[in-house]
C-alpha cells in the first residue's frame, strides 16, 4: 500500500503440528508426520520470492533438530526470535522453569549460529495474562526488549481484552496498563477495530476463515493509525497435512481454508511494506537501533 503511515511486520511461529495446544493431546506417533522443515522452507521461499524480511519466533526443540534452517534464515536477513523450547504454555511454567527455558534457548541458538541476536519473544498459546505476568520481568532480565505474547481479545484459549491493541509499555503492576518507564515493549498481534467491537485479524486461523476483504479492510484501517504484526504456522503452508479426528469445532479452527493460505501470503506480500519486527520497533521509535 504505498503511502501508508506505518510499518507492518509478518511473523512465523515455528512450531511442528503435534506443538499446537489443540493438537498436542494426540500422541506425536499418532502418525509420524512432521512439517516444521517443509512448511518452513515453503515460508522462506515465498518470503524471498518478494524480497520481505520476516520475525520468526522459534522453538528451541526445533532450533535444535533443524540448525541449517535456522542459519538459512539469518543469512537471508531475517529476524529470530524465541517462542519457548517445546511450547508448554506459560500457565505450566513457573519463574524458574522459564528462565531455565530462556538460557536453554539461548545456549541452542549459539550453537546454531553462533551468536544470540534475540530480542523478542512470543509464549506459546499467547500465554501471558494476568496470572502470568512475572514473565515479563524474566524476560527482561534475561536480555530480551519486547514481547508479543499479550491477545487484546478474548477468544476460545486465551486473551486479556482490557489491554491495549496498539504497542505499548506493560506497567509492572497491571500488564494491561501502559507505563512509559515500562522495560519491556508490548508489540501484539493485529486486533481490527469495527465499531467497538475487537476483531482479530493477526493471522493463523483468522486470515483463513475471515472473509478475505474484511481480513484486508481491517489491516488497511489499522495501518492508519499504527503498525501491525501478522503471524502464522508452517502447518498452515506445508502442501500436505494429514488431518487428525478431531471435536467439530477444533477441526474448524484448525483445517479449515488451509487450501488459500499461499494465494493469500502472495496478496499481502505485494500489497504491504513488510519488515521485521525488531524493525518497526525501531524505526517506529519504540526501541533504540541495535548495536
Ligand atoms: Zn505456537
Amino acid at each position: 500500500m504505498k503511502g501508508a503511515r506505518h510499518l507492518a511486520s509478518f511473523s512465523f511461529d515455528i512450531e511442528d503440528w503435534y506443538h499446537s495446544q489443540l493438537l498436542r493431546a494426540h500422541e506425536r506417533h499418532t502418525h509420524g508426520e512432521t512439517v516444521v522443515r517443509a512448511g518452513t522452507e515453503v515460508i522462506l521461499d515465498l518470503l524471498d520470492k518478494h524480497g520481505i524480511r520476516a520475525t520468526f519466533f522459534m522453538l528451541g526443540e526445533v532450533v535444535r533438530d533443524h540448525p541449517d534452517i535456522v542459519r538459512r534464515m539469518v543469512q537471508e536477513g531475517h529476524e529470530l526470535g524465541c517462542h519457548g523450547m517445546g511450547h508448554q504454555p506459560l500457565w505450566h511454567l513457573t519463574p524458574e522453569s522459564f528462565r531455565a527455558e530462556l538460557r536453554e534457548f539461548r545456549s541452542i541458538v549459539e550453537a546454531a549460529v553462533g551468536s544470540f541476536p534475540v530480542s523478542g519473544f512470543r509464549a506459546p498459546t499467547f500465554s501471558l495474562d494476568r496470572r502470568t505476568a512475572w514473565a515479563l520481568e524474566v524476560l527482561r532480565e534475561e536480555g530480551y526488549a519486547y514481547d508479543s505474547s499479550i491477545f487484546p481479545a478474548r477468544v476460545k484459549m486465551y486473551g486479556l481484552p482490557e489491554a491495549p491493541v496498539g504497542i505499548y509499555r506493560p506497567s509492572r503492576t497491571d500488564l494491561a496498563r501502559h507505563d512509559p518507564s515500562g522495560t519491556l515493549v508490548e508489540f501484539p498481534v493485529a486486533i481490527g477495530e469495527w465499531a467497538g467491537f475487537r476483531l482479530p485479524v493477526g493471522g493463523g486461523f483468522y486470515l483463513r476463515a475471515l472473509p478475505f476483504a474484511l481480513f484486508v479492510a481491517s489491516l488497511d484501517r489499522i495501518l492508519e493509525h499504527r503498525p501491525f504484526n501478522l503471524y502464522l504456522h508452517p502447518r498452515e503452508c506445508a502442501p500436505e497435512v494429514k488431518r487428525l479426528r478431531l471435536p467439530p469445532v477444533d477441526a474448524i479452527i484448525t483445517y479449515i481454508n488451509l487450501h488459500t493460505v499461499i494465494g493469500k501470503l502472495e496478496h499481502l506480500f505485494t500489497r504491504y511494506r513488510f519488515v521485521t519486527m525488531r524493525e518497526v520497533l525501531e524505526r517506529e521509535g519504540h526501541l533504540a537501533p541495535a548495536r
